[in-house]
């Protein structure tokens, strides 16, 4: 049997919004215990430039989540690496166990687990992800030197790996579902005046293809929405780059969720349906989605889960 360890609050996850909890619960005292997970740093770890933090111009996303990480460990949240599989939010105090085989008890959690990557389902992009499909060009880029690649997608992530596989390939094609990008007016800018950058436009995927023996991207078929017509690509490599979904696994069957599986929080408030539970970042939020806004949900739900504890103490 492993350890158990108690805390006043546990906090899930490391990204902005668990780090930011971190050093307003440890400022207020509660000492409060970090759970990173399997992405220590959570998604701006799988970035590059970082050019909307307030205060830095430009920074490395990972470079931005390690002094995250030193702030929040300096002030007194003890950081652990450790994956939670499981959560028991139906009686105080909640009970987490990790992987590790260590079991946390906490008087207050904040869930801040995230988001991840979403896939377009099909057969082929599973047969060929991680030998030519990948949803990371900041991990993944360097390997296409010379060759043409494509992006799938039209939001910022899309419009970020697009460009910065530019680094690195000789070609790269976005292809985009619609004959207009959701990402924002600047970037597109840039993408539109790179001349290693093609567009295909009201495109849909309809097949990775590849060889089997070694295991490898050769390119794609995809169709024209509006015409039906076929385009052959060429490509040794296929980036998908088509949003991301709530990591809401641990609590999809216990708390109330909005649509799209994002956990539900009181408005102004980071409170879900379960006293003594809070919930920041991207997994609460469909609108904004950002570093930034992620950070000012964390700060919230440490405030909350103080507001919360010095209630039940008095
Ligand atoms: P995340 O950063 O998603 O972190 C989630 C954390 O939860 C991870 O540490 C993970 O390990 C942990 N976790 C998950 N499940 C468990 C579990 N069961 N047990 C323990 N831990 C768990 N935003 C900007 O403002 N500016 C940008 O330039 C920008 N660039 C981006 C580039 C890319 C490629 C991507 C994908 C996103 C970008 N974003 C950007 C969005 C930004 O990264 C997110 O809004 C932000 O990271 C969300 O923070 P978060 O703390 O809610 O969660
Ligand atoms: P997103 O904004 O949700 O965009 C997803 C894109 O993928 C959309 O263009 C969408 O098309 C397309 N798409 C979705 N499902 C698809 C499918 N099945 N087949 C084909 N295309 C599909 O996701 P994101 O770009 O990952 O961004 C997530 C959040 O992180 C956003 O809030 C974003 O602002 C933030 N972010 C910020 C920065 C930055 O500030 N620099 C960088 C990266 C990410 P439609 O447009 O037709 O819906």
């Amino acid at each position: 049997m492993g350890d158990t360890k108690h805390t006043r609050v546990l906090i899930i996850g490391s990204g902005p919004a668990g780090y930011t909890a971190g050093v307003y619960a440890s400022r207020a005292m509660l000492e409060p215990v970090l759970v990173q997970g399997i992405q220590p740093g959570g998604q701006l770890t799988i970035t590059t430039e970082v050019e909307n933090w307030p205060g830095e111009s430009e920074i490395q996303g990972p470079d931005l989540m390690v002094k995250m990480e030193a702030h929040a460990t300096a002030v007194g949240t003890e950081v652990i690496g450790d994956y939670i599989s499981d959560l028991d939010l139906s009686k105080r105090p909640f009970t987490a166990t990790g992987d590790s085989g260590t079991t946390y008890t906490a008087d207050a959690v904040i869930l801040a687990t995230g988001a991840q990557a979403n896939w377009l389902g099909m057969e082929s992009e599973e047969k060929f992800k991680g030998f030519g499909v990948s949803a990371c060009a900041t991990c993944d880029g360097f390997f296409y030197r010379g060759m043409d690649v494509v992006v799938v997608g039209g939001g910022n992530t899309a419009v970020e790996e697009a460009l910065f596989l530019t680094k690195f390939a000789s070609k790269v094609t976005l292809i985009h579902r619609r004959d207009t990008l959701r990402s924002e007016k600047i970037l597109q800018d840039r993408l539109f005046k790179n001349p290693k950058v093609e567009i295909l436009w009201d495109h849909t995927i309809e097949e990775i293809t590849g060889t089997t023996a070694p295991l490898g991207v050769e390119g794609l078929r995809a169709r024209n929405v509006k015409t039906g017509e076929i385009t052959e690509v060429a490509a040794k490599g296929v980036f998908i780059a088509i949003g991301h979904s709530p990591a809401n696994m641990l609590v999809k069957d216990q708390l109330e969720m909005q649509d799209g599986g994002y956990v539900k929080v009181m408005n102004g408030s980071t409170a879900t349906s379960i006293p003594g539970v809070f919930a920041a970042g991207d997994l609460t939020d469909h609108i904004y989605r950002q570093a930034v806004t992620s950070a000012g949900m964390g700060c919230m739900a440490a405030l909350d889960a103080e507001r919360f504890l010095s209630e039940q103490e008095k």
